[in-house]
């Protein structure tokens, strides 16, 4: 069921709850429905059909209802639509491109970094992203439920180095409330732990995600709750989003976004400006703009490193410095994240 009116999801009762699993339930998977919707040239269709074998399409229809009809071009288009380019071998793109595997430890929960962990909480999303560094992650490995949390938990408690805990995916917003928040009390019973990150694009995607539930736990906790969306492009960000992302920001959630740099989307200056001055909007700080890391099946969205300097030396002589993100990469073995900007 789609409601009339989106942006009365987070304020009504808990009788509509549900809606945003009914938008997963009733998201577009099939590449001609995405095509024919659109209004696409023909000759799309099967080249999405060939190479959503590799990674299956999924969108939700809010989503698509905020893409322009006829235009290939469409910056929240490229960012699902499964292309013939995905098939183009290109030197240095791989499956693992991030050493996510590697970093794995006993539990299943991945740190890279000082003081924080990653836990794959599902392998769920809410949208598939054509460029996404997980679309080969052995998705099938992933901990369900309570009794695999309790490893992880036990290994929170046992590193005191560790004061943040963060939930990622998959997306951890496509679990249901009473799941997460059983997870993120178990958390916040660890004593060092002082902060819990939820990395999603859920409020994104679908917007009536951010139920008063949600909002509910996630501001009830000990810990302070970071949430970091993940928006590429202004037109993403519209009113029903707003409305959810403010009403996050009301509740007294820290807000952050990351983008990833991609060829076709997001890789010129105005964009980028704009979607800042949008996050703004939302009451959201830009926090990393990503240099695509390198997926087998991704390589037309690169941008090269030098433009993408060039970019954000073009934001920050247009937005105060609040609003320009940084833009970082993704090395493997390193410690923290590459700053390039
Ligand atoms: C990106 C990332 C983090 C978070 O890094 P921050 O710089 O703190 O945002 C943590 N763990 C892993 C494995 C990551 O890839
Ligand atoms: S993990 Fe994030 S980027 Fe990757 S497909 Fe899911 S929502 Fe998209």
């Amino acid at each position: 069921m789609i409601l009339a009116d989106p942006t009365d999801f987070v304020r009504t009762s808990s009788a509509v709850a549900e809606d945003w699993q009914d938008e997963l339930r009733n998201a577009v998977r099939q590449p001609v429905e995405l095509c024919r919707i659109l209004r696409l040239p023909q000759h799309f269709e099967a080249a999405a059909v060939e190479a959503s074998r590799q990674f299956p399409l999924f969108v939700p229809r809010g989503y698509i209802a905020r893409m322009r009809p006829g235009d290939v071009r469409d910056p929240l288009l490229r960012q699902v639509l499964p292309l013939a380019e995905e098939f183009t071998d290109a030197a240095g793109f791989t499956r693992d491109p991030v050493g996510d595997l590697a970093s794995k430890r006993e539990s299943g929960i991945i740190q890279k970094y000082r003081s924080r962990v990653l836990t794959i909480t599902t392998g769920a999303c809410g949208v598939h992203c054509r460029y996404c560094f997980r679309r080969h992650f052995p998705y099938s490995t992933v901990p369900r439920g309570p009794d695999d949390w309790s490893a992880w938990i036990a290994e929170i408690r046992r590193d005191a180095s560790i004061d943040e805990v963060i939930l990622s995916g998959g997306d951890p917003l496509t679990l249901v409330d009473s799941q997460l928040a059983r997870l993120a009390e178990m958390i916040a019973g660890v004593p060092h732990v002082r902060r819990l990150r939820i990395h999603t694009r859920m409020p994104i995607v679908i917007p009536a995600r951010v139920t008063r539930e949600f909002t509910g736990w996630l501001t009830g906790l000990r810990v302070t709750p970071v949430l970091v969306v993940h928006a590429n492009h202004a037109q993403e960000l519209s009113a029903d989003v707003q409305q959810s992302l403010t009403s996050l920001a009301d509740a007294g959630v820290m807000l952050l976004n990351q983008s990833v740099l991609l060829r076709g989307v997001n890789d010129d200056a105005d964009a980028l400006v704009e979607l800042s001055r949008r996050l703004l909007d939302c009451r959201v700080l830009p926090y990393y703009l990503h240099q695509l890391d390198r997926v087998a099946g991704a390589a037309h969205f690169e941008v090269p490193v030098e433009r993408g300097i060039s970019l954000v030396e073009q934001m920050r002589g247009r937005l105060p410095g609040y609003a320009v993100p940084r833009y970082a990469r993704e090395v493997a073995g390193e410690a923290s994240k590459q700053v390039l900007a």
